[in-house]
């Protein structure tokens, strides 16, 4: 296709590559750098069209410092199920209704924002759990600030905890944890301490890093003093963002309502959202015709960090998606036109996630320095050693990173959590789930199956060292 489009012979574009030390065959997919390299021995500048009408649209121009404002905290709670995630959302939701804010939270739109005693607010996340976190990342949307990781003091760390936290670390999304039921008999927060210890998380009673608060959610004990030290963490990420511009920000979720239309609820980034602004929210738009809050409360405008729900959308956009605030109707429809367009064509996604035969190819272009790898295996003792092992491929030129490592089938949480960081999955005598296969064929997650660990170690160095004879 591209020598077509060039109008040179494809052998000619073949013997580029080579040149450029990449060995290819004629119906390889190249990506993005390698067909501006390609293109440029052939004078010819490469203009990605399609890239540019799915992604963000930048109105982003850099903000004056003097005009950036602190800005609340959004916060995820996750964990192990049963473990509390909800009754702590509930028990937030109940408690903190705002002094002098008439009505307590009765809508669940997605996210809801409190107000503490001192004044301070905080944007809770309303559906709890690190796959919705993940998926959201997926869709290259990250907009969790400080994850709350709950415990239950009766129970251990749970593979979903374990998870959880790797799934924020990859995120590079500070933790805090609260060690929940504390009231319940039997049940030992320091037991749960020892247990972090164990996994190199030490709490900063024990001397390490990570704030944790003793609590129980369903009686509200020690809740103000957990949500005092998410926003400790947060203070040290100094958030800011500039209210004063067009909105921009992220679709929490989204339906469509009997009698009221489609209904979105919109995540406020930077900028000030207001009634009649023409919003473009993934390939849907429409004038922004009036804006709920958690409270049901109508109001005028939403600034940064602050969840809304909107009218007005002529569709309903996906959990992720970004919008925009454009200038005119037509600008808004000929974009969410040529996005549906696309979307038709090539399916959701436009991204491509690495896989084990680019893997030195993209090192020889040098444009990969980290190799980010998720492994699963039957037995504790094999997911270690093969872990360890791995890390120890890392060269000067390349980073090996194991982001995730558990006991278990490969699941679909596993999947978006390498489509969320481009990782590629190593199975040891395990297989993905069905609807994991699936998953990750839609998604492009290459998935390595083995049953030798010295099999799985040698196919990845000679991946890294450019030897693996490429798929065709
Ligand atoms: P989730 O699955 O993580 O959302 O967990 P839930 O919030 O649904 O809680 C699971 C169960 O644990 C429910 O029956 C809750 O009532 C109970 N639970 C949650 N927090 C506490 C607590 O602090 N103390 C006690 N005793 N039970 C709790």
């Amino acid at each position: 296709e591209l020598a077509n489009m060039m109008d040179v012979p494809a052998t000619d574009v073949i013997a580029t590559c080579m040149n450029l030390g990449l060995f290819v065959s004629i119906n390889q997919r190249l990506d993005a750098e390698t067909m501006s390299l390609v293109a440029d021995e052939f004078n010819y500048k490469v203009e990605f069209v399609s890239a540019e009408v799915l992604d963000a649209i930048e109105t982003e121009e850099e903000d004056d410092p003097e005009e950036l404002t602190p800005r609340p905290p959004i916060v995820t709670v996750m964990g192990h199920v049963d473990h509390g995630k909800t009754s702590l959302l509930d028990h937030i939701r109940k408690e903190n209704v705002i002094a002098g804010e008439a009505g307590g939270i009765t809508q669940h739109i997605g996210a809801y924002n409190v107000k503490l005693d001192d004044g301070k607010r905080i944007t809770f996340l309303d559906t709890p759990g690190h796959e919705a976190f993940t998926a959201m990342r997926a869709r290259g949307a990250q907009i969790t600030d400080v994850a709350i990781i709950i415990i239950a003091a009766d129970d251990n760390i749970m593979p979903q905890t374990k998870e959880a936290i790797n799934h924020a670390q990859a995120a590079g999304v500070p933790i805090v944890f609260a060690i929940n039921k504390i009231d319940k008999p039997g049940a030992s927060a320091e037991k749960i301490k020892e247990e972090l210890a164990q996994m190199n998380l030490l709490v900063e009673e024990w001397g390490g890093k990570y704030q944790s608060q003793d609590i129980s959610a369903k009686n509200g004990v020690n809740i103000e003093e957990l949500l005092e030290k998410v926003l400790l963490e947060a203070e040290l990420l100094d958030l800011k963002a500039n209210a004063d511009k067009k909105a921009t920000g992220t679709v929490i979720e989204s339906s469509l309502d009997r009698g009221r239309g489609y209904v979105a609820t919109v995540l406020v980034e930077a900028g000030t959202l207001k009634i009649g602004d023409i919003i473009l929210a993934g390939s849907y738009y429409g004038h922004v015709k009036a804006m709920y809050n958690e409270r049901g409360a109508r109001i005028e405008e939403a600034g940064p960090a602050v969840p809304v729900q909107i009218l007005g959308l002529n569709g309903a956009p996906q959990a992720g998606d970004k919008f925009n605030i454009m200038e005119s109707d037509a600008e808004a429809k000929d974009i969410a036109n040529k996005r549906e367009q696309l979307q038709r064509e090539q399916g959701l996604r436009a991204q491509k996630h690495i896989t084990l035969d680019e893997i030195g190819r993209r090192i020889a272009i040098g444009n990969f320095q980290e190799l980010n790898i998720i492994v699963k295996g039957d037995v504790d003792g094999s997911i270690e050693a093969l872990a360890d092992s791995m890390i120890k491929l890392s060269t000067e030129e390349i980073q090996v990173n194991v982001i995730h490592k558990g006991v278990g089938q490969i699941s679909e949480s596993d999947i978006l959590l390498a489509a969320a960081s481009n990782a590629i999955i190593v199975g040891f005598q395990v297989r993905p789930s069905i609807a994991a296969r699936k998953l990750a064929e839609k998604e492009e997650i290459d998935i390595r199956l083995y049953s030798v660990i010295y099999d799985a170690i040698n196919e990845i160095r000679d991946a890294m060292e450019g030897m693996l004879s490429p798929d065709i």
